[in-house]
């Protein structure tokens, strides 16, 4: 079986959780596949082979389980991205807009270095507003977004675009609903 099509059987579709509506993307059956977390990290890893990465900062919570063995495969610094309230040295905020209302993820004011060019994963792509302002916070401590990294991307929404025409660097994923 492809890697794709090994992915799509491992992830399950929760309908209407956490609200009515939403089609959740359930990726803990793939967790439980060793084999395939092991070529999914080789994937993404061969697809930035080339590149100059200084760090690869992730999302919390889904983004942090695939973001720390990128950044151990990649053999570079893991910069942890929260939600708000979490961190707990010197930080810097980012808000950003939800379906209502908005949030904020922080991250270490001495995370990422001037200059660094810095990988964001996370494990899905939704409207891309998560993975933005995690772009925002490399920003303003004058890193550079060296790419965007999804397993998966939902190409019924806006993300992919949004993230491309924000930041000049196209979104790399592994499957799309
Ligand atoms: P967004 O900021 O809209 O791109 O949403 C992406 C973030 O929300 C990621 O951290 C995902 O884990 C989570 N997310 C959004 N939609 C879903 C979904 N349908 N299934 C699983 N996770 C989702």
């Amino acid at each position: 079986m492809q890697l794709t099509e090994k992915i799509k059987s491992l992830i399950r579709d929760i309908p209407d959780f956490p609200r009515q509506g939403i089609a959740f993307k359930d990726i803990t059956p793939l967790l439980e596949d060793p084999q395939t977390v092991a070529s999914i990290v080789k994937r993404i890893t061969a697809h930035y082979g080339t590149q100059k990465i200084d760090a690869v900062a992730a999302i919390e919570a889904r983004g942090f389980l695939f973001g720390m063995l990128l950044s151990q495969a990649l053999k570079v610094p893991f910069v942890p991205i929260r939600k708000e309230g979490k961190l707990p040295f010197d930080k810097i905020k980012q808000e950003y807009a939800l379906e209502y209302g908005n949030a904020s993820v922080e991250m270490h004011s001495d995370a990422v270095k001037a200059g660094w060019q810095v990988l964001i994963h996370d494990d899905l792509l939704a409207t891309g507003g998560t993975a933005g302002a995690a772009a925002k916070l490399i920003q303003q401590l004058k890193g550079e977004v060296a790419g965007f990294s999804f397993i998966v991307n939902l190409s019924f929404l806006p993300g992919c675009e949004a993230l491309e025409s924000n930041f000049y660097r196209k979104p790399h994923y592994l499957i799309q609903y």
